[in-house]
């Protein structure tokens, strides 16, 4: 069917949501990674009954549509391929209840993961799962992607909070799992598969998510290294002292230059490594964690400093959360991984990166969640400087060998989407790879729902 007919026909069905404009079709054809596309229109649907309409539609006349958040993933999965629909669900934004009763929030997909931290904040509860582009991405995508964050360490990632899912199947009909209760094994765990299925299977239109109470107390800790090795050992060594700390962030050398670059947050720029390190808890226990957390970097040669104030705090966070944008300042074109390798294995797999970077002539900055040993791997290169970049691009098998020879995992948190399918059959077996394929099937008979992502080119 032809493009033209299709949109006019759904904008006769949703007067107003559909947009063929050329601003409109540049704007939603990339996200954070480096892939892009064009798509044939964008459908902004105003709730799930008319992303039903749309989606059997489509269906019907094999149009293929792909769901989008607010597009930051990082690895290409709302990026269109050519004659594809854009299905926006960034108007579907309201926080539709939170249960404190239950402690349920249920929210519409397009909500922005800070806005409900923000709202939960004011009754002292919260909502985990905090990825560092939480200010501007949805938790619609985080669900489609089961995002991380620093927090993981301690209280698990998006999947570990989605209770229950409304989605809208790809021929429009809709499927309700779970829902308000924290327990339920009737049937297949539709929802756990749901989650992370980076909108291959079906348009998430409403989610339950468990909330908790906010702790009574949290401290936040700077620590500094002159050496990568003692960083890397401090990890070890915290996470298997008894403590589980709410959050243990690591950045390089290049990682902390790049931020006080772009923007000066007073991080010390002749360090080798630093660790962003959060405890918290009961006021009785969070001091002597603390203490405890001290004693440690200072055995390991760690210069330590605790934010005293809420301002050091937001400040010390901040610049945690500008590193990917730094990075992006120097090399916009940088290529990303997100490997994790077991915790005990961070310094092997940093001691591999250094390698991987002089046999390949890179610069690897390195940053991420050490405490779930999950390390995001930039390597700095240029798109225009095309032998560079084939060299940095010839790197990530490395990379992702080296990760996996360890015992860990290709992507901890961005998921697979365009950029990282043809590696898929590194980690994951053909029977995995065929029991997946036959999944999606019966949940998109026709392939319509995000095709091209996720699995290997046949
Ligand atoms: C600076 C920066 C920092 C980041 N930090 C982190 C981090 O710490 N942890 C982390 O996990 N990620 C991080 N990310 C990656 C990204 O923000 C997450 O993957 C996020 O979950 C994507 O949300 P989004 O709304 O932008 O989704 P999009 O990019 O729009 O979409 C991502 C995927 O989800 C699907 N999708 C979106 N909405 C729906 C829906 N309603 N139904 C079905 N499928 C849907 C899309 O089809 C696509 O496959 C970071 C990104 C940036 C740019």
């Amino acid at each position: 069917m032809a493009f033209g007919f299709f949109s006019k026909k759904i904008e006769d069905m949703l007067p107003g949501k559909v947009s063929t404009d050329k601003e409109d079709l540049f704007c939603y054809g990339f996200d954070a990674s480096s892939s892009e596309g064009a798509p044939s229109a964008v459908v902004r649907p105003a709730g799930a009954a008319e992303v039903s309409e749309a989606a059997a539609y489509a269906f019907k006349n094999n149009i293929p549509i792909i769901p989008r958040g607010a597009g930051t993933g990082m690895t290409g999965g709302s990026v269109p391929l050519n004659d594809t629909v854009i299905l926006s669900l960034e108007g579907m934004n309201r926080i539709i209840d939170i249960d404190e009763k239950n402690m349920v929030a249920i929210v519409e997909p397009g909500v922005i993961n800070s806005h409900l931290q923000e709202k939960l904040d004011e009754t002292g509860l919260f909502y985990p799962p905090d990825p560092a582009s939480m200010k501007f991405c949805t938790l619609g995508g985080n669900v489609a992607e089961n995002a991380g964050g620093p927090k993981a360490i301690k209280y698990g990632v998006t999947k570990d909070y989605v209770l229950g899912l409304e989605t809208v199947l790809p021929d429009g009909r809709v499927l309700m799992t779970g829902g308000k209760t924290y327990k339920g094994v009737v049937g297949y765990d539709l929802t756990r598969l749901l989650v992370g299925s980076e909108g291959t299977l079906g348009i998430i239109t409403k989610i339950f998510l468990k909330i908790l109470p906010l702790p009574e107390e949290i401290v936040t800790m700077l620590c500094t290294f002159s050496r990568l090795g003692d960083a890397a050992q401090t990890v070890g060594r915290i996470t298997s002292s008894g403590i589980i700390p709410r959050a243990l962030e690591f950045m390089d050398a290049e990682s902390i230059r790049a931020v006080e670059n772009y923007r000066p947050f007073g991080l010390p720029r002749n360090a080798e490594a630093l660790l962003l390190i959060e405890v918290d808890g009961a006021h009785a226990t969070v001091s002597e964690e603390a203490e405890k957390v001290a004693s440690i970097c200072a055995s390991l040669n760690g210069d330590i400093s605790i934010a005293d104030d809420v301002y050091s705090k937001q400040r010390l966070w901040e610049a945690r959360r500008a590193i990917s944008p730094a990075l992006y300042h120097i090399k916009p074109t940088k290529i990303n991984e997100d490997i994790v390798v077991p915790r005990g294995k961070i310094p092997e797999m940093l001691h591999a990166l250094r390698e991987i970077a002089e046999t390949h002539d890179l610069l690897i900055a390195n940053f991420g969640h050490a405490g779930d040993g999950n390390i995001h791997v930039n390597v700095m290169t240029d798109k225009e400087d095309e032998e560079g970049y084939q060299r940095a691009a010839g790197s990530i098998k490395d990379i992702f060998e080296a990760a996996l020879k360890l015992g860990g995992t290709i992507s901890g948190e961005h998921g697979v989407g365009i950029t990282k399918k043809q590696y898929v059959g590194m980690e994951l077996s053909d029977v995995s790879i065929e029991i997946m394929k036959a999944v999606k099937s019966v949940f998109d008979p026709k392939g319509i729902m995000n095709p091209g992502k996720i699995f290997p080119s046949d």
